[in-house]
């Protein structure tokens, strides 16, 4: 076997919903992999896109829903987020894989990765069984899921990753946690070898970050609070980067927070090893200095860092050193949020508000082209050997339709997530997702958004 070998079973669990059959008229089209950004009428039909078309040039041939884009209405193809937090088994207090998927459907995604710090944590394979069944129940959108490298994320013993792969584990990951010995993850590597399934790592050196709530710094320093200095996340980059070119690995970091980290990525690919990074909204559009009001929405894991992290987060974005954006969804309940900020969680949700958050704050100001920012949330798909949503006759219907003009405020009338510790909640956002579509079936529709017989 080589690390070409495929899962005995399909990677993406799909729920429930049976595709429709949609017109939308006059929309504009914009998929910069398909090379389209045009007014079009599409056509989904049994689950695929079945006809492109001239502006207004389709008829309406009994479809139950008909979409008058007027040519102000823009469809995408729907986004791909390779780490959300689902909390489930064990924590659907804070999440469910029906709320998750639901938040993510709202938020224009198709599909999203699961990671495994659940309680029991998803470490063996009749876990992995039982989550993609109930998965096939209660998502609403495609749901892949990643098992854990170590048992119980302990470090200590590696899962049987061999076993969990032919049950359909996409990859693995110890999210939540670093892997912090270096022999252990080499021994991952040596097992990705026979398997295959991208590691995915959550990097943090533990001897460095011990009991810190933000990032360490001026504003820790005028907060009196302990921090979290920026190498215990891009030493272990390095590390691990080196670990993957000295066994012929692939690896995958996660929620790349600062520059030395960027730094660490750049290097390790000009080296020609097989390495890919991802960013969440938060760290693109926020800084340490808005922990400063200690609201405990901004207590992330790991933290907001300074404005020059931030810059080469977005530069490292733009010139495509980081692939995809994530957005670590991290749902926690109102009570485990509303405590001093020391005690609080870390995390923040973000499935809802990710474009909307990088549309407004990073294309509006001019400094991402909206073509590259669908291609960046799109692209976590091909990171982990999915295939990439894609708006062209005969592909499946994967698609988002976004009103760029609308002006909402995140969380005004509430979130599709259980939870709602958004670091976005209260702000104005500009771009509104009104239709999801996952493999032609509609999976979100804004409230106020009416379709024509529908
Ligand atoms: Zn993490
Ligand atoms: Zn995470």
């Amino acid at each position: 076997m080589t690390s070409e070998s495929r899962t005995a079973v399909q990677p993406l669990v799909h729920g429930p919903q049976q595709p429709g059959e949609l017109l939308l008229r006059d929309v504009h089209v914009l998929d910069p992999r398909a090379g389209l950004d045009a007014r079009r009428d599409v056509r989904v039909r049994g689950g695929l896109i079945a006809e492109l078309g001239e502006p207004r040039a389709l008829e309406g041939d009994g479809e139950q829903g008909v979409v008058e884009g007027e040519g102000r209405l823009t469809l995408m193809p729907a986004f791909f987020d390779p780490h959300v937090h689902l909390r489930t088994p064990g924590q659907e207090h804070r999440e469910t894989l029906q709320t998750g998927t639901r938040a993510a459907a709202a938020g224009g995604y198709c599909a999203v990765l699961a990671m495994p710090n659940t309680d029991p944590v998803l470490d063996a394979a009749p876990l992995l069984r039982s989550l993609r069944d109930a998965a096939a129940r209660e998502a609403c959108i495609s749901v892949g899921f990643l098992p854990a490298i170590t048992r119980g994320l302990r470090g200590e013993q590696l899962t049987e990753m061999a076993e969990l792969r032919q049950e359909g584990a996409i990859g693995f990951t110890d999210d939540g946690r670093g892997v912090q010995s270096a022999g252990m993850l080499c021994k991952a590597l040596q097992y990705q070898r026979l398997c295959g399934g991208v590691l995915a790592l959550h990097e943090e050196d533990e001897t460095l970050t011990h009991g810190g709530s933000m990032n360490e710094g001026v504003v820790s320093a005028a907060l009196g609070l302990s921090g979290i200095p920026t190498v215990s996340e891009s030493t272990m980059v390095a590390r691990d980067a080196a670990l993957a070119g000295y066994e012929g690995g692939r690896v995958h970091f996660q929620h790349l927070s600062c520059a030395a980290s960027v730094d660490a990525l750049a290097q390790a690919r000009a080296r020609g090893f097989r390495v890919s990074g991802e960013v969440a909204p938060h760290h693109l559009l926020l800084t340490e200095q808005d922990v400063r009001g200690m609201d405990t929405r901004m207590k992330m894991h790991p933290p907001l860092a300074t404005e020059d992290d931030r810059q080469a987060l977005i530069r490292g974005l733009r010139e495509g050193v980081i692939e995809c954006v994530a957005t670590d969804h991290a749902p926690h309940a109102r009570d485990e949020k509303e405590v001093p900020f020391e005690q609080a969680p870390m995390g923040t949700t973000g499935s809802e508000t990710a474009f909307a958050a990088l549309y407004s704050g990073l294309v509006l100001r001019g400094v991402l082209e909206l073509g590259l920012l669908v291609e960046r949330m799109t692209a976590g798909a091909r990171l982990f050997e999915l295939p990439t949503p894609l708006i062209g006759t005969g592909e499946p219907a994967n698609m988002t339709l976004v009103d760029l003009d609308a002006v909402w405020v995140a969380g005004e009338h509430g979130w599709e997530s259980r939870s709602e510790n958004c670091c976005f909640a209260g702000r104005a956002l500009r771009g509104r997702v009104l239709l999801t579509l996952s493999d032609g079936a509609v999976v979100y529709r804004e409230r106020a958004f009416a379709m024509a017989a529908l």
